[in-house]
């Protein structure tokens, strides 16, 4: 024989119901079928109660509604004629129950009893209903066969009469046997129930009792998955899991089962298969008695609980005195406070304890009250409390005797920045807790999902700055890579939040990026920098990045607190690299200490990588001596461009045009741009400068800069255009050239013009590339040089979009 139990969503309509009915009829063995309420009936059942409690004349609109619902699904299910008999008995259990909650309405009170008739009345209702569906069914009552009585206040399983009462009907077991689930009774013949999610405990003990072959646990999902599926979207199906797993697992919150239905079918080594009503085909979740061999799967899921505190015990008198921990437990253990964790340290000045939020304050009294004596003597001189805590545990057989499970789990959580507050692991190794605060419990979760589940894949969470024509590109090289980088690299960018100066658009799971411009602009909420940064903090998603693709001063200023929060921070924006030094240095430093990144590269070469390797040599041990360079691409364009037919005016206008030039194209005129550049390379060079130290000489007189407007500005430097030709004859005549490049010697930085001949590597730099040539320690006699095209928005996508990459890999 077969126990076979249904959840709610599995009989929450008549649709799903005939689905029940078809496993139920394919089944090619006598059946015990135990069922739930409808779904969403117990809730709402429990909900009247409460209100008629209260007096709320509501609690009958709610008994109507479950009454509608009922009858809609009978009228679906059944012909007319039959549905007018079903419903005829379900009136007559209707008025059972609404006696019983009018009675509580018109007392205000509500007792023990009264509650348990209400909460386990969609069970007789449901049980009913559905047997009718199978001819020659029969429907037996729960409540007479599975009897509770009280162990400390709560209604507990009496097995041995239970047993009893079960053996004693095997014999007038039919080939399909409905069951309510949930509902009991105890001693004095007063219905009881055995907890929330309870149905499941029904047919455990059902079928422990009957030595039925398998108990089977049909819901709405395809079995027990490596997470919550309503937390971690990317969980999967566990094929199969140990008694013990499974009872670790439901333990620390896995819904999916009842944590108490795995004993009874474990003590019979009765196999329990994990079904789902709506794809009965998918293989569905063994447990049994068997484990894995060693080699496979290490941890099999992850489970958390919500709603918890910690609580810690401190004092010095602790420290070798024995029966503190006893004391402790006992006076939590006589209010019924379940400990849900515990952790003490070697050195035994503390205690700390996990239970749930709605028990805290009466426990810190209890506790207070036990060691009252120790706390006057100073012997225990902190007792303290912290709510809104979250608990995570990972479950895996084969974890014993693994070493390093424990460091890929703590450096994962390090590494996104989830702190935590206490660590526990059975001498078992079946199973590791750890607590972190509630808010942070998504991220942990997603965390230890990636690392011990999904680590054949990353993913980085972007939070884009800016869609300009850089931030546009980086958008169209993410549509146009991901599928290769998921493929060859295992990575899955994911784009979760954009805004421009308008608009913004973000949602946790990640946004479809093929249309992600327009979505922007005609879905999105009016932009909010505050706004937008508390939501990239507050989703709190692993591997967050923000990606500044602006060149403005504001969103600089958000990158602290990003970093403090653990989000790295990738920008195309020089302003916050090249402010004052001691910024810039704790920007750097944040994102060392929490172990984020704080990548800049396109910031001086756009696409060109510099920073890196200069960084390199500087971690490798190696002095920068000096460095020698053509930063600015677009003033590079600009002089290797004109000529006697193309004029200084005309070639800026066009440079600003193919997008070579900052927006501005007097930002690059006036140095600064080139200023900034040295500034930020000598800073990376391990010297400690500031914009002021740098002595410039502005590509074009200082009075244009001055101009009013970009068109005024446009229009005067006209004027200058023969000077500028006159110039750049004159040298040409004497085979040389004239650069705009930027110096790093003895410490000090310039930026000017530098006139050339043929022997100097800068000669031959054509168009709007860069060069640098660095001299170090290593690279005394020849410098080590860098060339290559070095602007365009198009490269510093390609480099922004490097960075990302960068971050994902660390
Ligand atoms: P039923 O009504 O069938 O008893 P439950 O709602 O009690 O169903 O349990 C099934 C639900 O448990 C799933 O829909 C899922 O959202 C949730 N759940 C939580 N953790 C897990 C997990 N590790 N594996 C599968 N489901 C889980
Ligand atoms: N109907 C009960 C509840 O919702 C029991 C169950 O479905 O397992 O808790
Ligand atoms: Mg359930």
């Amino acid at each position: 024989m077969k126990v076979l139990k249904f959840g709610g969503t599995s009989v929450g309509s008549a649709d799903s119901i005939l689905k029940v009915r078809d496993i139920v009829k394919s089944q090619d063995d006598d059946v015990v079928v135990v069922v739930s309420a409808v779904g969403g009936v117990t809730d709402q059942l429990i909900k009247a109660a409460n209100l008629a409690k209260k007096g709320d004349h509501e609690c009958f609109d709610i008994l109507s509604e479950v009454k509608e619902k009922h009858y809609g699904i009978i009228s679906e299910l059944f012909p007319l004629d039959i549905a007018q008999t079903i419903k005829f008995r379900v009136d007559q259990l209707f008025d059972e129950v609404s006696t019983i909650i009018k009675g509580v309405y018109m007392l205000k009170e509500i007792t023990v009893k009264s509650e348990a008739i209400i909460s386990s009345f969609g069970e007789r209702v449901s049980s009913f209903m559905i047997a009718q569906l199978f001819e020659g069914g029969k429907l037996f009552e729960s409540q007479k066969y599975i009897k509770t009585d009280k162990v400390f206040g709560k209604d507990t399983v009496d097995f041995e009469e239970t047993e009893r009462n079960l053996l004693s009907v095997k014999d007038e077991l039919v080939a399909i046997n409905v069951f309510p689930g949930f509902i009991a009774c105890n001693k004095n013949e007063e219905i009881t129930t055995l907890g929330r999610g309870g149905s499941d405990y029904t047919a455990a003990i059902i079928a422990a009792t009957l030595d039925a072959s398998v108990l089977e646990i049909w819901t709405d999902v395809n079995g027990f998955m490596t997470a919550d599926p309503r937390i971690i979207s990317r969980a999967y199906c566990i094929d199969k899991l140990s008694y013990q797993e499974a009872m670790e697992l439901s333990h620390f919150g896995a819904k999916v089962i009842y944590p108490p239905t795995i004993l009874p079918v474990y003590k019979k080594k009765i196999p329990i298969l994990i079904k789902n009503t709506f794809n009965p085909e998918a293989q569905g979740t063994l447990i049994n008695d068997e484990r894995e061999p060693l080699k496979d799967k290490k941890i099999k899921g992850i489970s958390s609980i919500k709603e918890v505190a910690l609580l810690t015990i401190q004092g010095i008198g602790m420290i070798g005195v024995t029966g503190i921990a006893m004391r402790l437990f006992k006076s939590l253990a006589q209010k019924n406070i379940n400990v849900i964790l515990i952790s003490q340290a070697s050195s035994e000045n503390s205690i700390s304890i996990v239970i749930e939020s709605k028990a805290a304050d009466k426990a810190v009294k209890l506790v207070e009250k036990e060691f009252k004596t120790e706390i006057a003597l100073n012997q225990v001189n902190n007792i303290t409390v912290e709510s809104d805590m979250a608990v995570i545990a990972i479950v895996g057989e084969n974890m014993k005797h693994t070493t390093g499970i424990s460091g890929k789990l703590f450096n994962s959580m390090g590494r996104n920045g989830v702190n935590i507050y206490a660590i526990a692991q059975g001498a078992s190794e079946l199973n590791i807790s750890f607590v972190v605060k509630e808010k942070d419990l998504r991220k942990g979760l997603n965390t230890v999902h990636e690392a011990f589940f999904l680590s054949h894949f990353n993913v980085v969470n972007l939070f884009v700055i800016g869609t300009g024509t850089v931030g546009k590109m980086l958008i169209e090289k993410i549509n146009s890579q991901s599928d290769k980088l998921f493929a060859e690299n295992k990575l899955k960018i994911r784009v979760a939040g954009i805004t421009n100066s308008r608009k913004m658009l973000l949602d946790p799971q990640g946004l479809d990026t093929s249309g992600i411009l327009n979505d922007l602009m005609e879905k999105g909420d009016n932009a909010n920098l505050s706004v937008y940064t508390e939501k990239v903090k507050e989703y709190n998603l692993a591997n967050s990045v923000v990606v500044d693709c602006t060149a403005n001063a504001i969103i600089s200023e958000i990158y602290q607190g990003l970093l403090e929060s653990n989000v790295s921070v990738v920008t195309a924006n020089k302003i916050a690299t090249s402010s004052d030094y001691a910024s810039y240095q704790k920007l750097k430093e944040t994102a060392l200490n929490k172990g984020v990144k704080f990548l800049f590269e396109t910031n001086v070469g756009a696409g060109l990588p510099i920073i890196a390797p200069l960084n390199d040599l500087v971690m490798s041990g190696d002095k920068i001596l000096g460095l020698e360079a053509v930063l600015s691409g677009t003033l590079n364009y600009i002089v290797n461009t004109v000529d006697e037919n193309k004029p200084l005016s005309d070639v800026i206008q066009e440079a600003k045009e193919k997008g070579y030039s900052e927006p501005d194209p007097r930002i690059d005129l006036s140095g600064t741009d080139v200023v900034r550049k040295i500034l930020i390379l000598a800073r990376e060079a391990g010297y400690e400068m500031e914009q002021s130290d740098i002595e410039v000489v502005p590509f074009v007189p200082q009075k244009y800069m001055d101009c009013d407007s970009l068109d005024q500005f446009m229009e005067e430097i006209k004027e200058y255009n023969g000077t500028f030709e006159e110039k750049r004859k004159e040298l040409a005549n004497q085979g040389k050239k004239l650069r705009y490049g930027a110096k790093l010697e003895n410490g000090k930085a310039t930026v000017g013009f530098i006139e050339i001949d043929k022997t100097h590597p800068f000669f031959d730099l054509e168009g709007s590339n860069n060069i640098i040539l660095i001299n170090s320690e290593h690279y005394k006699e020849h410098p080590m040089q860098i060339k290559g095209y070095g602007a365009g928005a198009d490269v510093t996508a390609a480099g922004v979009f490097a960075d990302i990459i960068k971050v994902a890999n660390k």
